[in-house]
């Protein structure tokens, strides 16, 4: 295997979604030239969880490896001209009325005047409180409710920034392979099974490189064998048109997140408002053989909207959508919905990513283990994948990232629950 050099030849399949461009984005602006991003749809991908009206931008304090590149990412979404267009600062209002909501609103209030981020926070001790910050809310709904409010925080036009990133990837020479020449279907390894030497995709394209970064999300456990380190799982949303005065009324509206409801953000330019619930996640097991597994295994498999147009979400999605609907957004119960959609990630048993060389075959390296809260470091997380690469990557994310199999429940995860399968849920599938 040759040492990496600005003219090593580096695959990233996935490069289309969250994880992976922003892997191919800092390759190119440290100066690699040969850069390939493999993806099944062009940038941004169809199927990838980032593809999406909106996501929440917050700083998390979860670990000490999160707080940092929390606030990296803080730092470029508001300064680097390629992500700040896309950083919509409106504050972030957490809520809850539950005692379990309330007592985690005052862990996390403590741990951020910890960190000495309290500032950054206000908390907020009623109704009228909460209301002053959000006065888009109905006092009826919000009786009995705590708050924290974040100013350092907001939303991301989310689908608009990875295609922002897919500019800047063109502009530095970056190539790209889409459809079946850009669709993984195996790994091409040395002769004594010990080297990653490149990717085999759909159309029978052999893509030889020096480097192979796995970046394809709720994919990957599907692709290649990952040992049971992810579950794949699905999470929906919905979609409400609002007028244009309603839209007016709301826009600036800060994100309004309740672990035990949902959460909703502003409308966009088109006066649309996603609506999401909170819950578990759903998987999709099946019989399935991913690469490097001796026989087939039981694997939940995303199967996307991109794919399948038809599909929406279970019945019981619409009963929790339509009741953090009726709870925060009370005058739009009656809203027709639109864009019913599973999105997929994937959940590691610690909710830590997986982003390691992979230690059965060399030069190949995972990005990985998303755990459904990664889209905020599309900015930053790529560096950091190059310095894998390069090996200069800092020891606390060595070890957070590491290949782990065995370490705990990947279905469960950090979840209130573990996950329930869509085979028990009726409505989703419609074709
Ligand atoms: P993706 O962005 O999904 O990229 C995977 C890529 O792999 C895709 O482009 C796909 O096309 C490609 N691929 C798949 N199969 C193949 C193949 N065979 N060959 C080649 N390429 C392939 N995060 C936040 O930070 N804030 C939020 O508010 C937030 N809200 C969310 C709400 C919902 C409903 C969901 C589902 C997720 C949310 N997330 C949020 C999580 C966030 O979207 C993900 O953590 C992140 O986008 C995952 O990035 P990824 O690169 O791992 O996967």
């Amino acid at each position: 295997a040759s040492p990496l050099n600005l003219h090593s030849t580096i695959l990233i399949v996935g490069g289309g979604g969250t994880l992976g461009s922003s892997t191919a984005l800092h390759l190119a602006r440290k100066g690699y030239r040969d850069i390939r991003v493999l993806d099944v749809y062009p940038i941004p991908s169809a199927q990838s969880a980032g593809n999406d009206t909106n996501k929440i931008m917050g700083i998390s304090l979860r670990n000490p490896v999160d707080k940092q590149l929390s606030l990296e990412a803080e730092d470029l979404w508001t300064n680097d001209p390629t992500f700040a267009p896309y950083y919509h600062q409106t504050g972030q209002l957490e809520c809850s009325g539950s005692v379990s909501g309330i007592e985690n609103l005052k862990v996390t209030l403590h741990e951020l005047q910890e960190a000495g981020l309290g500032d950054t926070a206000e908390w907020l001790e009623n109704e009228d409180e909460i209301l002053e910050r959000v006065p888009q809310l109905s006092r009826s709904e919000i009786q009995g409710w705590k708050g924290l409010f974040f100013r350092r925080s907001g939303w991301l036009a989310a689908a608009k920034a990875i295609e922002s990133v897919g500019r800047e990837l063109v502009q530095h020479g970056v190539q790209f392979s889409f459809g079946d020449s850009g669709t993984f279907q195996s790994l091409i390894l040395s002769d004594d099974g010990k080297i990653c030497l490149g990717v085999l995709t759909k159309d029978g394209t052999r893509h030889l490189a020096d480097r192979i970064v796995l970046a394809s999300g709720a994919w990957s456990p599907s692709l290649v064998d990952l040992e049971d380190q992810c579950c794949s799982k699905c999470w929906v949303f919905a979609h409400m048109r609002l007028s244009p005065d309603e839209a007016k009324y709301f826009a600036g509206c800060p994100v309004v997140y309740n672990e035990d409801i949902g959460f909703f953000m502003e409308p966009n330019e088109a006066g649309i408002i996603k609506v999401c619930d909170e819950f578990p996640g759903f998987t999709r097991y099946k019989m399935h053989q991913p690469f490097g597994a001796s026989q087939p295994k039981k694997i939940s498999v995303p199967r996307s909207h991109a794919r399948h147009p038809t599909d929406t979400y279970p019945d019981a999605s619409e009963v929790t959508i339509k009741k953090a609907i009726a709870t925060f957004l009370p005058s739009f119960k009656d809203k027709e919905l639109f864009n019913r959609t599973m999105c997929w990630c994937t959940d590691t048993p610690d909710a830590n990513l997986l982003i390691c060389e992979d230690p059965r075959w060399r030069n190949f390296f995972l990005a990985t283990g998303d755990s459904g809260h990664s889209f905020k470091l599309l900015p930053i997380i790529g560096k950091h994948i190059v310095e894998l690469l390069e090996g200069t990557l800092q020891q606390d994310m060595l070890q957070a990232w590491r290949w782990r199999p065995g370490s705990g429940d990947a279905r469960k995860s950090r979840r209130a629950a573990p996950a329930k399968d869509l085979a028990d849920l009726p409505g989703w599938k419609h074709a």
